[in-house]
């Protein structure tokens, strides 16, 4: 078996753009820690690296917007890093509600085509929750939709915000979860919209994802409704077990969050941003303020979404060791974080999982 657990994936190590290796062997990767929580779960991952002895050189950038030209931007330095080693490990950014600069997580999505977002959510054998066999995998299109951030007043009391969808988009993701599952050993690609109502915008994410599909006749395709498919997976996820899933960006917001909510929560949650000249790697989950600074934080989902990484780069045999001391930690249960129901501090789990490693 070549993957301990082999939905912690991105599914491109062959590509050219999957870093880049130095002359002493190691690769360097942009870290970006973060807000809140960020640094304390960007610690435990270099921690946790260094004692796997991880062929990796953290770069790391601070992407706190400045002021150029009267306009937010993310500093040049952090833009180069990202463009110059081609894979990055993220914290998470905080984002202002309602007023304030735009996005972070937007802008990077933006400015390095990061056009599919892929969410596994996988069961941690051992630790119980309602479901012991969730595996979904999720792609979420990453670079429009609701997220175009085209919004407007169109009188007092009238605010109108468009859905962008453009076939070009829609098509490239649809043609990364064929890719994916075809690399996975998932033997079907389904569609997820409502195009029952928005019959242009979601018809045409789906007449995109039919074409797709004639390119590969060994998965098996389908579609479904995103309110049936949320009932589905919380009633019985064992369907999706075999499938990815792949939606336009607001679905896959909110699908993976409740998908998440089956495994034990947001602390368990990885994700890849995947994109033509670079790859994002980051958890699912926020800065979460309330515990941030007080050493509470789970930061398995950044680890996991780092595994993911390394696969990305082809690293697959250390992926596979530190996912088996990660999860081997938490299904012992002994140095679990608050969030999964433990007493462990984010040290005290980081130095589980370095004794098994
Ligand atoms: P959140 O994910 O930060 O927190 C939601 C809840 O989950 C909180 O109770 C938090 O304590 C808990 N939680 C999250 N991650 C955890 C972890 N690793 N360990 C233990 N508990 C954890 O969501 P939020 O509070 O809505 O957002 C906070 C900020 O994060 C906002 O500014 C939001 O815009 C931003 N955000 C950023 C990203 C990103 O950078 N990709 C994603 C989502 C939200």
């Amino acid at each position: 078996v070549r993957f301990y657990n082999s939905a912690f994936q991105s599914s491109t190590p062959t590509s050219a753009f999957a870093g880049k290796k130095g002359a002493n062997g190691n690769y360097t990767v942009t870290l970006v820690p973060g807000d809140g929580i960020g640094p304390e779960i960007a610690e435990s991952v270099k921690t946790i690296f260094k004692a796997a002895k991880a062929p990796i050189e953290w770069e790391e950038v601070d992407v706190t917007p400045i002021l150029k030209d009267g306009k937010t931007v993310i500093p040049d330095e952090a833009i180069k890093s990202i463009k110059k080693n081609t894979v990055a490990l993220k914290g998470p950014l905080a984002t202002p509600i309602g007023k304030g600069h735009v996005s972070l997580n937007l802008t990077l999505r933006r400015t390095f085509s990061l056009f599919a977002n892929v969410r596994p959510c996988v069961s941690i054998q051992g630790y119980k929750t309602a479901y012991d066999n969730v595996n979904t995998v999720l792609i979420r299109e990453n670079t429009e939709g609701e997220y175009s951030g085209i919004e407007h007043e169109i009188v007092d009391g009238v605010v109108q915000s468009i859905k962008l969808i453009t076939r070009e988009a829609s098509e490239r993701v649809a043609r990364y979860a064929f890719h994916y599952a075809s690399e996975n050993g998932r033997n079907k690609v389904t569609a997820v919209h409502k195009a029952n109502i928005m019959k242009m915008s979601d018809g045409m994410f789906l007449t995109a994802c039919r074409d797709v599909a004639k390119e590969y006749p060994n998965i098996a395709y389908d579609e479904d409704l995103l309110d049936r498919v949320c009932l589905r997976i919380a009633t019985d996820p064992t369907p999706f077990a075999d499938r990815v899933m792949v939606m336009p960006n607001l679905y896959g917001d909110i699908l993976s969050d409740l998908s998440a909510g089956l495994i034990g929560g947001l602390g368990l949650t990885p994700s890849g941003n995947i994109g033509k000249d670079a790859s994002i790697f980051e958890a699912v989950h926020g800065s979460a303020p309330d515990i941030a600074g007080k050493g509470l934080a789970n930061p398995t989902a950044l680890l996991l979404s780092s595994l993911m990484m390394l696969r990305h780069m082809g690293l697959y045999e250390l992926a596979d060791k530190i996912e088996k001391a990660a999860l081997s930690t938490i299904a012992e249960g002994k140095a679990i974080t608050g969030d999964l129901g433990g007493k462990a501090s984010t040290q005290q789990y980081t130095e589980a999982i370095l004794a098994k490693l």
